[in-house]
């Protein structure tokens, strides 16, 4: 179910290998980070139900990377237009099995991403703003989403409540990771809401060193 983290923000935290989804309902879109997958289908429907909202409401979805434990229920949200780096973007509009990690999740339903992020752009949700800080590392196209209002961080699979991200995978690369993090460090963090595990929030300086 959604946990509340401010009006209008919520926290859906996955108990299984599908990614954690976050709901911004701001005054012009109505916005997700990350969709998770199959298996937290129902799950994600009744949490939306909750809040009067079906997932043909949802007006944006935004993509922290494009591996398939992140995008894979995707195909739920029809009415949705999808963010993603340009560089991740380019492999999941290709259907790029093995960048995406898809073995893992059988039958992974490749969006189409239509808005190609830039490092920097900010994203207007209507009295919701985030910026998108280009965090490569994890994948190259990795972006954490930032909410500088509130300093929140959604950092996908950057940086977790305790450690960062592999960086084993197709375009992952462990030096790029490295800079991120620090380029993070020096951001200020109120709240800390990661791709996989817990959240943190309320708690100062969010020590984000490796
Ligand atoms: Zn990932
Ligand atoms: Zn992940």
């Amino acid at each position: 179910m959604f946990q509340k983290i401010f009006p209008n923000i919520y926290a859906f935290v996955s108990e299984n290998s599908g990614s954690n989804v976050f709901l911004l309902i701001g005054e012009k879109e109505t916005a997700l980070i990350d969709s998770g997958t199959e298996g937290n289908k129902q799950a994600l429907i009744e949490s939306l139900a909750s809040l009067d909202l079906k997932p043909e409401d949802i007006s944006l979805v935004l993509y922290t990377h494009g591996h398939a434990d992140h995008f894979g229920l995707d195909f739920l949200f029809t009415n949705a237009k999808r963010a993603m780096h340009k560089f991740d973007a380019e492999q999941i509009n290709l259907g790029n099995a093995s960048f995406a990690c898809a073995s893992f999740f059988p039958g992974t339903k490749f969006p189409k991403i239509s808005i190609l992020l830039e490092p920097n752009q900010e994203i207007d949700l209507g009295k919701i703003k985030l910026k998108c800080l280009h965090t490569p590392g994890h994948t190259e196209g990795s972006i954490c989403f930032f909410e500088q209002e509130k300093g929140l961080l959604f950092s996908g699979d950057t940086v977790f409540a305790e450690g960062f991200g592999r960086t084993d995978l197709p375009s992952g690369n462990a030096t790029k990771m490295a800079e991120s993090l620090k380029k993070l460090q020096k951001m200020g963090f109120k709240g800390l809401f990661p791709g996989h595990g817990p959240f943190l929030l309320g708690q100062e300086n969010i020590d984000l060193a490796p």
